[in-house]
């Protein structure tokens, strides 16, 4: 639905004045990296995989397109190790209310393919790089790949996306010591880096108890240097977004246990098998793909969707313990 200037009325509501403009669709559970908060044992399957077909996810995205969202985020798992990733993306490209597709990656395929999939159409990317020293990535993700990574990142800006963002978990005594090093980073170079609070999911209690480095401390330290926490803008999301003169980046922290982080919570979930998720740690998700099948049950699609933002939750509780259904990030997208 579009208002009489052309843009679409986003018409995802939710009982806490909240509105959702944003998808996260996930293409695969498959990942080949082992990150040791993620899949530290790396991907193990579980049956023969079923994934969203391109025409499925052709149908779920323009659903959500009818329903006023504009910015889909391709994720997974790896999203790039599926095979039709390219073909995928050009799909989503060509639904006209989409004006932001974005991907979040590990970089391992970047360094080749970043040209290809900017043409595509994807225009935003997020790359995890969780250490700049060759050897403790290695630790980190179980590959020795940091140098082609880094090479990604480069390919990355030299194709022009609109924004390239380096996703970094800060894991205490691993590599919170390397935070001035990503601020050097972006003083030389337009990325953007965001910093992400380690959660617990099901499957890494322990770990977490071990490595879990508090979002607000990280705050404290960015101010203590000198960088200012811009003020939120409404449709901006949950990242607290901190800047500083003279640097060509910027700096964003994502604070999932912090008191307000799901007050800016303007985004929803598609898993790689079509299960609608409400929020990444909810307790149920219900499946969308029987109505997936054909064009013509798009109407009863987008009814569903739009019913089914009665029942998101003011906000996650996390905080308790509680990590509902999700056994660690590549089920859902992070
Ligand atoms: N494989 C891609 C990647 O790593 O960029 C996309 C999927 S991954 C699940 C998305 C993001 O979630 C990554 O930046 C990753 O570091 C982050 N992530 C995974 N598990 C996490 C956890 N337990 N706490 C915080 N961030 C996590
Ligand atoms: Fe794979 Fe991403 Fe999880 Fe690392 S964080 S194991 S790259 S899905």
């Amino acid at each position: 639905m579009k208002n009489n200037k052309g843009t679409p009325i986003n018409i995802l509501n939710d009982n806490f004045g909240r509105s959702f403009p944003y998808l996260r669709l996930s293409i695969t559970d498959i990942c080949n990296f082992r990150c040791s908060y993620c899949l530290p044992d790396g991907y193990q399957c579980n049956g023969k995989p079923s994934f969203l077909s391109i025409d499925e996810i052709g149908r779920v995205v323009e659903a959500f397109a009818t329903l006023g969202v504009y910015k889909i985020r391709l994720t997974g798992g790896e999203p790039t190790v599926r095979k039709e990733f390219t073909d995928i993306a050009r799909r989503i490209s060509h639904c006209s209310s989409i004006n932001q597709l974005a991907f979040t990656t590990n970089g391992y395929r970047l360094r080749d393919h970043a040209q290809e999939w900017k043409s595509a159409g994807l225009t935003h990317i997020n790359v995890s790089v969780d250490s700049l020293n060759a050897e403790r990535f290695h630790r980190i993700t179980g590959h020795d790949r940091l140098h082609d990574v880094l090479k990604g990142v480069d390919a990355a800006l030299d194709a022009g996306f609109e924004q390239v963002k380096i996703n970094v978990v800060l894991l205490k005594g691993v590599n919170d010591h390397e935070l001035e090093d990503y601020l050097v980073w972006a003083k030389t170079s337009p990325v953007s880096i965001r910093f992400i609070e380690l959660m617990q999911t099901g499957d890494n209690l322990d770990y977490f108890r071990k490595y879990h480095l508090s979002a607000e401390k990280i705050g404290r330290t960015l101010e203590k240097m000198g960088w200012s926490a811009k003020p939120r803008a409404m449709e901006a999301g949950p990242a607290q977004v901190y800047t500083r003169k003279d640097y060509q980046g910027s700096i964003g922290l994502i604070a999932p246990y912090s008191k307000d982080f799901c007050k800016g919570c303007n985004r929803l979930r598609v898993t790689a098998t079509g299960d609608l998720r409400l929020c990444l740690f909810g307790s149920q998700g219900i499946s969308l793909r029987h109505l997936l099948q054909y064009d013509a049950q798009q109407p009863l699609l987008t009814k569903l969707i739009h019913d089914q933002l009665a029942f998101k939750s003011s906000s996650h509780f996390l905080a308790y313990g509680e990590t509902g259904i999700t056994p660690h990030l590549a089920s859902v997208g992070g």
